[in-house]
């Protein structure tokens, strides 16, 4: 059977227009490098895999050992990748993602804390997530290595990528002020319109 061929995704703005909080260095090693490698070594794995035509979400969902990674890892920087904006001062959610993250979490500023304190705590290379579950409350997770949320069944919203290959170039071991300065670039109105999807 024919497989199916993933592509490098385009970023949906120029290489340079997240800094200073995210270097055009980083971003021609994080997305030209490190994701296109994923998607290249997915490609090559899926002829006789039985996932060729498999949408990437089931991959994740179904799959074990490399297909797995490179698949988590495709999925996991499409939506990383997809959330930024050019940093802009006190930036903060509005609308049904804002009152839900009111809600669950108390304030902006406590989720904050405690989704930056899940990303600083987390233990080796991994991501920290906002995802909703099934009736829409929202939930703070930690993921070690390719792991996604749609594996708990859940949805998506927000992430941080705390391997070390998307931050050391800009803040070296300093991961914590990492987290703290990418507040400043999220685009609020693509977590929503993924909040709103479910
Ligand atoms: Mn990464």
């Amino acid at each position: 059977m024919a497989s199916q061929k993933f592509e490098l995704m385009t970023l949906p703005y120029a290489a340079n227009a997240l800094e200073p909080v995210i270097s055009q260095q980083t971003i021609a090693f994080h997305h030209g490098k490190h994701l296109q490698a994923y998607v290249n070594n997915l490609n090559a794995l899926l002829p006789g895999s039985g996932f060729e035509e498999t949408p990437l979400v089931e991959i994740v969902k179904k799959s074990t050992g490399g297909i797995f990674n490179n698949a988590g890892q495709i999925l996991n920087h499409e939506l990383y990748f997809g959330q930024f904006r050019p940093a802009k001062a006190d930036n903060q959610p509005t609308g049904n993602i804002a009152n839900a993250i009111t809600r669950d979490f108390g304030s902006f500023d406590a989720f904050k804390e405690e989704f930056q304190k899940k990303g600083a705590t987390l233990f080796g290379s991994g991501w920290v997530w906002l995802s909703a579950d099934a009736n829409g409350k929202l939930v703070i997770t930690q993921e070690a290595n390719a792991a996604n949320p749609v594996q708990k069944g859940l949805n998506p919203l927000l992430t941080f990528d705390v391997w070390e290959h998307a931050y050391y170039l800009d803040y070296q071991n300093r991961r914590p002020d990492h987290l703290a300065a990418l507040w400043s670039i999220i685009d609020w109105q693509v977590v929503e319109q993924r909040y709103n999807a479910k």
